[in-house]
């Protein structure tokens, strides 16, 4: 008689960490012979894996959360897990524990590495909560199942010690620690062994990567330069990403690393989050408008035809007019090729969120709209350039929408869709003559090799 194997699910939401995070918590659960679910319905385990940057984040999770109690009546042997960073936060902990008895497991950032105990434990019928406020030791060795086979997320640091005023991440993801050079490239040099191509390096503020890890024969720590070359040695890796910097740790050293490491992608994402330099230093942001654009334009010198993202973000309290028209003017200057766009959300326990003038709500959200308008603009125009440039491609596979066209990103990271002359598989790289920009996908057709590339 064949046994089924039970099944998990795991959900996740929010950022590219808690997406590492979710792969190690699925590699944890096959180690413990569960094998992946399609969806929560025929789940045995489903675990969310939960965010809590914005409240809309925190009310989907809780949606969700809310909509295991009609599975679990059905399948009584159903468990239910929480963690990522509302499990940090003790109130919305308390919330789940007082309202929402059929979650049967709460666990934190800090003890993913517990798992195995934590459902041993919720298996004997007891209800798990165990949240660790401190980290300990960065774990490794954990295992993964990688969402893909030919890119994957290496995170490089854990946590923040940025604390600017709007954001709850160090209070949920803990001071900040770095992995050590040589078990990041142990980690890509086994990727690459296993076809991985792509390498997303991780971390909420990659620049400060090496702070507080021992000195190296020459008496300094290794910085994220140093961490750029290692990694851009390792054989098999094509591209190598990483997200997020911060302005005001992206030394020239790093600049010049990126621009003289070959698998180093010419994109970077910088967040600017304003353009004033009022609300900049309210936000505890630790450079000027000056400075960014000083440090675009460097990056634009050394990398030509580098592409340039960021975060802004609109109603941070005390916010006026004239600031918000000096983050309209940083657009214009900076020509970003994206942006992300956000409104200002008051998280609990953050400076910001006890700062008096916080901002109207039909405010805000006339200025995302006007600020969403120029983005737009400024990316079409910055895509319209490439209109007949050939581009390196790095096949992802058919496009959601349209499975008869192939789609794949450029080094610059931006999305392109085109009709494909030949058989391909995700982590092909191939060249796209660009035929029709659009403000946020690129058409075109394949070239076969031989067409110079356009840088
Ligand atoms: S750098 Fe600032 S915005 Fe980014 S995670 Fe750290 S505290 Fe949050």
């Amino acid at each position: 008689m064949e046994v089924k194997r039970r099944s998990a699910r795991v959900v996740t939401f929010g950022c590219q960490m808690n997406e590492r995070d979710s792969e190690t918590i699925m590699g944890i659960l096959s180690s413990l012979g569960f094998e992946e679910s399609p969806s929560v319905d025929d789940a045995d385990i489903i675990i969310f894996v939960t965010c809590c940057v914005r409240e809309n984040a925190e009310n989907r999770a809780f949606g969700n959360l809310g909509e295991t109690k009609r599975l679990k009546e059905r399948n009584p042997h159903l468990v239910v897990g929480m963690c990522g960073c509302m499990a940090q936060r003790s109130d919305l902990r308390e919330k789940v524990q007082a309202r929402m008895p059929w979650v049967d497991l709460v666990f934190g950032t800090h003890n993913i590495h517990r798992l195995p105990e934590l459902l041993q434990r919720v298996f004997s019928g007891e209800r798990v909560i165990e949240v660790w406020d401190e980290p300990c030791e960065v774990v490794e060795g954990l295992p993964a199942m990688r969402a893909y086979s030919h890119k994957a997320f290496v995170n490089i640091t854990y946590g923040c010690d940025n604390f600017c005023t709007y954001c709850i991440v160090p209070y949920v993801r803990g001071r900040e620690r770095s992995r050590t050079m040589e078990d990041v490239v142990a980690e890509v040099g086994n990727l690459a062994k296993s076809g991985c191509v792509e390498v997303t390096l991780l971390g909420q503020n990659v620049n400060s990567y090496g702070r507080g890890l021992p000195p190296r024969p020459s008496g300094v720590s290794p910085d994220f330069a140093d961490l750029l070359y290692e990694v851009n040695s390792v054989e098999g890796i094509e591209r190598i990403r990483f997200t997020t910097s911060h302005p005001r740790d992206f030394t020239d050293k790093m600049v010049v690393a990126a621009g003289s490491c070959d698998k180093v992608c010419e994109h970077f994402h910088l967040p600017l989050q304003s353009g004033s330099d009022r609300v900049l230093d309210m936000m505890h942001r630790g450079y000027t408008a000056e400075k960014y654009l000083g440090l675009v334009h460097r990056i634009r010198d050394v990398i030509p035809g580098a592409s340039i993202t960021t975060d802004i973000m609109v109603g941070f309290p005390g916010e006026t007019e004239a600031d918000f028209q000096a983050t309209m003017d940083m657009v214009r200057q900076a020509r970003f090729d994206a942006a992300f766009t956000f409104i200002y959300s008051p998280r609990p326990g953050t400076v910001a969120a006890e700062m008096p003038n916080q901002v109207k709500d039909d405010v805000k959200h006339d200025r995302i709209y006007r600020l969403i308008d120029l983005v737009n603009s400024t990316a079409g125009e910055v895509n319209d350039e490439l209109r007949g440039a050939i581009r390196e491609v790095m096949v992802e596979g058919p496009s959601e929408r349209d499975t008869s066209v192939l789609s794949g990103r450029t080094r610059t990271n931006k999305m392109v869709h085109w009709t494909a002359s030949k058989e391909h598989k995700p982590g092909d790289l191939v060249r796209v003559r660009i035929l029709e920009p659009r403000t946020w996908t690129l058409y075109g057709e394949e070239v076969m090799s031989g067409g110079e590339l356009d840088v």
